[in-house]
């Protein structure tokens, strides 16, 4: 039976601008890091995609060294799209990154023209599209003029090859200074996708001030601190998760008895306020109006039904907002 999207899908979900831009996006984004590479379940990354699009969700994070292999979570997520998606493309963000070691030797990492247009190319055979809606620079190059970064960003709008850009994991300085070049060159950056989380507060300081005056989206990732911000690991780390993996990236020292003591602590304000503590997790990110999107992973659909449900309550009370810098203090 081919797959037919739900036809309630658009009242499920809500959308919010992106910065001063024409585009809106899905408050909830998801994410391919892990899950959808050739290590995984075609299948199981399947119904994720599927439950994603049937819940609202228009915008999907790849990057081309997304797997494991690099490169086969694009490689899947084609395959997928040719399969599944036919006929909703136009419905669809689509967004890809270079910007972090894709291959050998000097022109397959950081931030020349030469591997970011190359690398957009290979991107985009993987996926069989002829264009990505946003096209990132994955983290900033301390060696390449960042003129040059951000001229390769907008000759990939120029040729048609990415309708919009964004910057990813760039310090509010070097973000200030990547957002005038895009803006001098006619190519406006559309978005920032930094880490954030309860437990990652860095675009506190600066980033998303910086963002809100200029008029450009925030996409947080790893909301959920890979898992950590879930009751996944409340009583211990179970075999089936990202900690307990070889090629996961969450490693299983950071779930010290502190931390998971700490979890704890933070779940008992989620179940006082009706959520489980994923839940909570994303709708403290959402309670920010300058977060366009909160970007999160999940490896399996259940996953992600629930995380969802964090769209039923973002707004926090002054004491629960105490409460829970106590904790994480
Ligand atoms: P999250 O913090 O959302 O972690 C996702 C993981 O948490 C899942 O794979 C799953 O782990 C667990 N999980 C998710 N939902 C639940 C739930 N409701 N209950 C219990 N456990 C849950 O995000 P990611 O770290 O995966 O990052 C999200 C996306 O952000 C990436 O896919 C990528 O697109 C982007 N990203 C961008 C980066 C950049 O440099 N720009 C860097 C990293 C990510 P488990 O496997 O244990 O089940």
């Amino acid at each position: 039976m081919p797959y037919l999207p739900n036809s309630n899908r658009y009242s499920q979900m809500q959308y919010r601008r992106c910065g001063n831009s024409g585009v809106k996006l899905p408050a909830i984004s998801l994410g391919l890091w892990h899950n959808f590479g050739h290590v995984d379940q075609l299948e199981n990354s399947s119904a994720i995609l599927k439950l994603a699009f049937d819940s609202g969700i228009t915008h999907f994070d790849l990057a081309n060294n997304y797997g494991p292999p690099p490169g086969s979570a694009e490689e899947n997520f084609g395959k997928l799209l040719k399969r599944d998606f036919s006929g909703y493309r136009d419905e669809m963000i689509i967004s890809s990154k270079a910007g972090y070691t894709m291959w050998d030797g000097p022109y397959g990492d950081w931030g020349s023209k030469k591997y970011l247009v190359s690398s957009l190319d290979q991107s985009l055979k993987r996926m069989e599209l002829d264009y990505v809606d946003i096209f990132y620079h994955h983290r900033p190059d301390p060696e390449t003029p960042l003129e040059e970064t951000m001229a390769a960003l907008d000759l990939i709008v120029r040729q048609g090859k990415a309708l919009y850009v964004g910057i990813s994991n760039y310090k509010p300085a070097e973000a200030a200074a990547a957002i005038k070049i895009l803006k001098a060159l006619g190519t406006p950056c559309l978005i920032h996708q930094p880490k954030y989380s309860m437990y990652e507060r860095w675009i506190e300081d600066g980033l998303l001030d910086l963002l809100s005056a200029e008029g450009i989206g925030c996409i947080p990732f790893s909301p959920l601190a890979q898992g950590m911000l879930t009751n996944k690991y409340l009583k211990g780390i179970p075999s089936d998760s990202r900690a307990a993996k070889t090629h996961g990236a969450l490693q299983e020292d950071q779930l010290t008895a502190a931390r998971i003591d700490q979890l704890n602590q933070l779940n008992a304000i989620a179940a006082d306020r009706g959520q489980k503590l994923a839940q909570m997790a994303l709708s403290w990110i959402l309670r920010d109006e300058r977060i366009t999107s909160v970007l999160v992973g999940a490896s399996k659909p259940e996953q992600l039904a629930d995380s969802l449900l964090c769209l039923n309550n973002t707004s926090f009370s002054p004491e629960e907002l105490i409460k829970i810098e106590d904790i994480l203090r």
